[in-house]
């Protein structure tokens, strides 16, 4: 089956005791049991599992190709999850460009757990090799990363991973399944905030793991779920659910907007840089090519005139709102340095966007009367 049938028919039959053809929400905390303790239907507990859960891994699972999935309260109590599994003593490599909080988890917390990181340029592949050591367990990356927009070749780090004994993990959500099916290049996980274009209403928090394989791992984190907590509602659930059904039609709006955005802004002169991996300009154009379909919603650009200039732009656009978070059917602007503090890596002078549904060239008047 193709994508865009999965994306709106996995894990959606009608309900079995009425019929209902959208899903219910079973808010239900506890189901009964025998005497003896086992499940008279398939749960017994909404912290281990439960029916509206059950589906949206079923719908995450095809969607991504994969042989099992977990759903999370949020994209960082998956990545925790995930940490959470590693034995004391591994080593952990992730790209320079990553997630905030997924910087913080790996220099303060993994530490704490017993486990050693270590940050490398994976846009060139012999970085990783050269950080490789024999305690090396897992290399983690996202790509198109945030807010660089970097990209990086999927299948080769599969390779090195695997040439050393450890496991890749893609955070592959700006591009979505839509764009990107890391499981098919070779990596053993994929990870998504639903937060941002799942949910895609800027309404519902969640998060996910997919696995290549239903292996004793998935089983071990599975554990880890219940025993930590990180349990997604199943109202949440619901609404995920409601988002990804449309994702494709989406995405690709997300899309064409933003390349239509991205090559009217590399025309601009107060616009020094545009970061859109869909732009021939930027460095990871061809990879992006071969493992993407088309190249996403975000878009970073920098200004000529420093982080003044910056700011300026940002309190002048009236479609692009001020605020943080992507992959809404809104517009949204952000200066990525003033929220993510002093200790940031991304230049004063960039501004990031999540390219919403609205009509592009309304988007374009807006930034284009912001940055005259
Ligand atoms: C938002 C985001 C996360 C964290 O997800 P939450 O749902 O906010 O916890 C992780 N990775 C990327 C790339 C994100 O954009």
């Amino acid at each position: 089956m193709k994508l865009e049938t999965i994306l709106v028919r996995a894990g959606a039959e009608p309900d079995t005791a009425t019929g209902a053809i959208a899903p219910p929400i079973h808010l239900s905390t506890t189901y009964q049991h025998n005497p003896d303790g086992s499940p008279v239907h398939d749960h017994i507990y909404i912290r281990d599992s439960n029916p509206t859960q059950d589906r949206l891994e079923t719908a995450l699972c095809a969607a991504e190709a994969g042989g099992s999935a977990l759903a999370f309260a949020s994209g960082m109590a998956a990545i925790s999850a995930y940490m959470q599994s590693l034995a004391q003593g591994s080593h952990v490599i992730h790209h320079t460009d990553v997630y905030t909080h997924m910087r913080v988890l790996g220099s303060e917390y993994l530490p704490r757990w017993g486990c050693e990181i270590s940050e490398v340029d994976m846009t060139s592949p012999d970085g990783i090799v050269a950080a490789i050591r024999p305690n090396t367990k897992l290399i983690w990356l996202e790509t198109p990363s945030n807010p660089g927009m970097d990209i990086i070749d999927i299948r080769r780090v599969a390779d090195i991973a695997h040439d050393n004994g450890a496991l890749l993990v893609v955070d592959s959500t700006f591009a979505t399944p839509v764009m990107q099916r890391p499981l098919l290049l070779g990596a053993d996980v994929v990870m998504h905030s639903l937060t941002k274009y799942i949910g895609g209403h800027s309404d519902v928090q969640g998060g996910a793991l997919i696995f290549a394989e239903n292996s004793d791992a998935v089983g071990k984190i599975r554990e880890i779920r219940t025993v930590i907590g990180g349990v997604l509602s199943p109202f949440n659930g619901w609404q995920i659910l409601r988002g990804l059904r449309s994702l494709s039609c989406r995405v690709e709006r997300h899309a064409s907007n933003a390349l239509a955005i991205a090559k009217q802004l590399e025309t601009h002169p107060a616009v020094s840089t545009v970061y859109y991996p869909g732009l021939a300009s930027h460095p990871g154009y061809e990879v992006a090519r071969n493992q993407m379909s088309a190249f996403g919603g975000m878009l970073s650009f920098r200004v000529t005139g420093g982080a003044d200039r910056a700011l300026s732009v940002a309190s002048k656009t009236k479609l692009f709102i001020n605020a943080t978070s992507l992959g809404g059917i809104e517009s949204l602007i952000e200066h990525r340095y003033s929220i993510e503090g002093p200790t940031s890596v991304t230049p004063p002078d960039l501004l990031r966007v999540s390219v919403g549904l609205e009509s592009k060239e309304d988007l374009i008047d807006d930034l284009y009367q912001a940055l005259d």
